[in-house]
């Protein structure tokens, strides 16, 4: 943590409107905005949190991103999970430092990496992504966060074909027709194991728990994440005139042991 900003280090630089631009330290970089220059070489070495300023005067601000905005500064192939959902999802889902946990699709990674950071070294993620394209997407993103040293598997296929794994702890689904994969899900996870599923319409919430209802699984529960930012300027405390009102729908359920 208290490492300097080194050359090669991605690194967030907030500006007095705090707009945030996402950049790679180098020897010979200059970061450009309409107030000035300022040359890499002003950051390298500093704490985090310094302030530098432009050859205009202006100040920035830089950090290493944390996950969340990480995520929601990296490139995208397909829509991302949103921290405020990433966050439940890790608890709903229950995931544990060791778990095996089987994803998919997996789309830009954003998921991924948050599920890389909760499994840890001794657990293990394997991601099924039908497009070659976003598997080869998610990894940059992923690689770019956490480095090569992870215990990552993408494998590019459809998953409502069978799920040729064993002994997996978790499955977590953010693909259009999860009740597609209820069946080979029953096969593949252990006794007591957790299915999640992230939709953004009731429509599929609907037609999976319909799925879920008829198989082994139990304990289902469907919910929606709401987060509401609020405005703070000294006496003016209130809500955000504006908020994301939406994003998706969160279904769990649990393996239960087959019928003597
Ligand atoms: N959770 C991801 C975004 C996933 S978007 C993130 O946070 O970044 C949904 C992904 O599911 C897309 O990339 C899509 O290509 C993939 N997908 C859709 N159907 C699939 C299937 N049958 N098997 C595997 N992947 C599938």
């Amino acid at each position: 943590m208290a490492r300097p900003l080194e050359i090669g280090d991605t690194i967030l630089l907030e500006d007095n409107k705090r707009r945030r631009h996402m950049i790679t330290l180098s020897a010979e970089g200059e970061f450009h905005t309409h107030t000035g220059v300022l040359p890499h070489t002003l950051l390298i070495g500093k704490p985090e949190g310094t302030v530098a300023r432009t050859t205009r005067g202006s100040k920035l601000t830089a950090f290493r991103p944390t996950l969340s905005e990480y995520i929601l500064k990296m490139p995208r192939g397909a829509q991302v999970i949103y921290p405020k959902d990433l966050g439940p999802i890790l608890m709903l889902a229950d995931i544990f430092p060791g778990a095996r946990v089987l994803e998919s699709g997996v789309g830009s990674g954003a998921l991924t990496m948050t599920l890389l950071r909760a499994v840890g070294v001794t657990g293990s993620v394997l991601g099924y992504e039908i497009r070659e394209d976003f598997a080869e997407t998610a990894r940059k993103n992923v690689e770019g966060f956490l480095g090569t040293d992870i215990p990552l598997e993408i494998e590019v296929r459809d998953i409502y074909e069978g799920i040729p794994a064993e002994g997996v702890d978790r499955i977590v689904l953010d693909l259009p027709e999860p009740w597609r994969v209820v069946e080979h899900a029953e096969k593949c996870l252990s006794p007591g194991g957790i299915l999640l599923s992230y939709l953004p319409t009731i429509g599929q919430v609907g037609l999976l728990r319909e799925r879920l209802e008829d198989s082994a699984f139990g304990m289902l529960e469907s919910l929606e994440v709401l987060h509401r930012t609020w405005h703070v300027e000294g006496q003016s405390i209130r809500p955000d005139h504006r908020m994301v009102a939406h994003t998706g729908f969160l279904t769990h359920a649990r393996l239960l042991a087959p019928n003597e």
